[in-house]
């Protein structure tokens, strides 16, 4: 006897209650068959890598963690208009605009800029509208490829200035291969 039902996917099954064989409730081909399936997986190619000490080669397009560039002359070039945060889908970057003070010139390179600034990268989906949507070349994530960290509290994917500001000494080295 069967028994018609209908699955979630809407596809039909048929669904059978008849009684099992004696070899049938023992399970010994059920069994075997399932053995054959795990061996024939042992010789076929593996989708999966050993991940860290293997590492898969990253797409020249992979968006990775954000970075804050710097200039030529090691300035900051954010300048806290907040068009990344209005372009930005998830509302993960969040600032706080300031003024430069006299002195402060070799610092930042417009006359206001971002005291602070923070990415939530729980809630960034690494679209990449932020870059897009910068209009002084002051964040970008498709060259990074660095990989953002794995945490266990949630206050530590707030990424801060600390963490995002390219470092002074990869903003000068990159002047100065181009002058080269
Ligand atoms: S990559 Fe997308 S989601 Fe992440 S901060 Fe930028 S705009 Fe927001
Ligand atoms: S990163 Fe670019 S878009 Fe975002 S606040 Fe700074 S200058 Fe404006």
């Amino acid at each position: 006897m069967s028994l018609d039902t209908i699955s979630l996917s809407g596809k039909k099954m048929e669904v059978s209650n008849k009684k099992m064989s004696f070899w049938e409730s023992l399970y010994l081909v059920a069994i075997v068959k399932g053995l054959f399936i795990t061996i024939r997986h042992l010789f076929t190619r593996k989708v999966t890598i050993k991940y860290p000490e293997q590492k898969r080669e990253l797409s020249p397009v992979y968006r990775g963690q954000h970075m804050l560039k710097r200039d030529d002359q090691g300035r900051e070039n954010c300048t806290a208009c907040g068009l990344c945060a209005v372009a930005c889908p998830a509302e993960a970057i969040t600032m706080k605009a300031a003024e430069r003070k006299p002195g402060e010139e070799h610092l930042y390179r417009e006359e206001k800029y971002a005291e602070i600034y923070e990415i939530n990268m729980l809630r960034c989906i690494f679209c990449g509208l932020c870059e897009e949507a910068c209009p002084k070349d002051a964040i970008y994530l498709t060259e990074t490829k660095v990989m953002v960290a794995s945490a266990s509290k949630r206050e530590d994917f707030i990424y801060g200035k600390d963490r995002l500001v390219m470092p002074l000494e990869m903003a000068l080295r990159n002047s100065k291969n181009k002058a080269s």
